[in-house]
């Protein structure tokens, strides 16, 4: 058939074998932590790309949390103009080679797709928004930062995840002097230190925080806010300051026989992953040889069964109070852990940990069922009488969630915060409590998406970029 201008008079292309675009198969993808996604060929990406039928209205682009032109740069791409798609896409989005890659797009654009509503599969759009950036990077078609004018003024980045770092970007792109305070000794907050490599490759991180290096952004590292340095010494040092340091506080299981040492925090799993990935060396023990049982439902619960697998677990079970409909991850990372060979445990609660002498050895969990809805039509969980049951368990991990440290005691007691704990900003917008201060990210949306980080970082940049152009002209006035 032949490739028409945007795929836009492609009758019947979206019907073309290579729906989706392919993975590693299960068995080779889990001896590494390597992305399991095979990247396009030329002919496949412009095959996928080719499939979006111009539907009209772009349900696509209206889930997407950035707007991005998604039938635009899917129609540059599918006609082989690789770099205006480029240009287009990062219009939008500052990180579109690591969306493309980590969104949940069953939830989200791929989701909304007309394609996957009548019932085709959906475009695989985070797929080809992926490829155009990385052909992006490797054809050196991203402009570095460089702005047109400095302003002389300076804003202080406290956090340096994926809000922290698309503030960043902006708000140098604008001429201001940025500084990204950070914790830890790497940069990208959990795209470097929670997502796993299979998913998320760090050298891709690392590309974007070396382009905002070379651009002027300037980085302090091993440096926790609030106790190396306070924020009135950086409120004193910089004219504006944005909070984006993310919701660190894992919630922890209280059952009978879980001492404090008897089951471990998800990240802190994670996170020894990561740094063995980016070779540093690790004393934690690994999954190795053992069974794990990883009690969560959420997509920080499949990164850890995920990782169990290819540390070479001898079994792993996830346990989660729900049924696979009502879980909040996404579908698609379930079913690469079912592939994966991740045993689910549906409709099951832990109910105590099991010890022999001083070592747990199981998990007693209760099998659960859903109530009708009731009027709000939410169902309610409730616990099925004498249904115990033991899952034999060497290592667990809680995988239960984040709640927001307790901001206002770690940085200024004047922070106002939200009834989640969260920080308080205005209505609208991204300014807190205390003057020249901005919030954005997870500390005041509460766990979110990288892709929703990305947005209030760019939109929290903007407005800062407002208030400090009206400060000048009142200095000036
Ligand atoms: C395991 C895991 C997997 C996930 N997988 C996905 C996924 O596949 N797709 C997706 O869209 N989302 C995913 N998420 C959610 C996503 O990672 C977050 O929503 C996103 O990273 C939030 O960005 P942020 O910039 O607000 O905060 P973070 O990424 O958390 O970054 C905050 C930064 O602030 C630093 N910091 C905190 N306190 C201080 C302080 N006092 N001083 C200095 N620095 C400080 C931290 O060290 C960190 O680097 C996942 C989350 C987890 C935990
Ligand atoms: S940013 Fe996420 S939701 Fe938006 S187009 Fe890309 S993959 Fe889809």
């Amino acid at each position: 058939m032949q490739m028409q201008k945007g795929g836009r008079s492609n009758p019947g292309g979206f019907l073309i074998e290579a729906r989706r675009l392919d993975k590693s198969p299960a068995p080779s993808r889990v001896l590494s932590f390597e992305e399991i996604t095979l990247k396009p060929t030329p002919e496949s990406g412009q095959k996928q790309a080719s499939r979006c039928t111009d539907c009209g209205v772009p349900f696509c682009q209206n889930a997407c949390p950035l707007q991005n032109n998604i039938p635009d740069w899917l129609a540059l791409s599918a006609d082989g103009d690789l770099r205006e798609a480029w240009k287009t896409a990062s219009l939008t989005s500052t990180m579109p080679e690591i969306c493309g890659r980590i969104c949940p797009q069953d939830r989200l654009c791929e989701g909304a797709c007309t394609l996957q509503q009548s019932g085709w599969d959906g475009v695989t759009i985070g797929s080809v928004e992926a490829w155009i950036a990385d052909k992006a990077f490797e054809n050196g078609w991203v402009e570095p930062i460089r702005p047109l004018a400095e302003r002389g003024q300076s804003v202080a980045i406290v956090g340096a995840g994926p809000a922290g770092l698309a503030a960043a970007d902006r708000l140098r792109s604008e001429g201001y002097s940025v500084t990204l305070y950070d914790r830890h000794d790497r940069a990208g907050g959990l795209l470097m230190y929670g997502i796993p490599g299979f998913k998320l490759e760090k050298h891709i991180v690392q590309r974007r925080i070396d382009r905002l290096v070379e651009g002027g952004v300037q980085f302090v590292l091993n440096t926790s806010v609030g106790t190396d340095i306070s924020m009135d010494a950086l409120r004193t040092k910089h004219d504006a300051v944005l909070l984006a340091m993310g919701v660190y506080q894992a919630r922890r299981l209280s059952i009978p026989g879980c001492g404090p040492d008897d089951a471990l925090p998800a990240l802190d799993y994670l996170i020894a992953q990561n740094k063995r990935d980016l070779g540093d060396e690790v004393q934690a023990d690994t999954a190795k040889g053992k069974n794990v049982v990883v009690v969560g439902g959420g997509d920080t619960a499949m990164d850890c069964v995920r990782t169990a697998i290819r540390q070479g677990a001898t079994r792993v079970t996830c346990l989660y109070r729900r049924d696979r409909a009502n879980m909040p991850g996404s579908a698609r990372e379930v079913q690469n852990a079912e592939e994966e060979g991740v045993i689910f445990e549906w409709l099951a609660a832990p109910k105590a940990l099991m010890s022999k002498g001083e070592t747990v050895n199981a998990v007693r969990a209760q099998r659960m069922a859903l109530s009708d809805a009731g009027a709000g039509g939410r169902r309610e969980i409730v616990p099925v009488a004498d249904s115990d049951f033991d899952v034999a368990a060497d290592l667990v991990i809680e995988a239960l969630g984040f709640e927001p440290e307790n901001f206002a005691e770690q940085m200024d007691a004047s922070l106002e915060m939200s009834r989640w704990n969260t920080v308080q900003v205005a209505r609208g917008g991204f300014k807190t409590s205390l003057e020249g201060v901005f919030a954005a990210g997870d500390a005041v949306r509460g766990a979110s998406l990288v892709v929703w980080a990305v947005r209030d970082g760019q939109d929290a940049a903007a407005e800062i970029d407002r208030y400090l152009r009206a400060r000048t002209e009142e200095a000036a006035a």
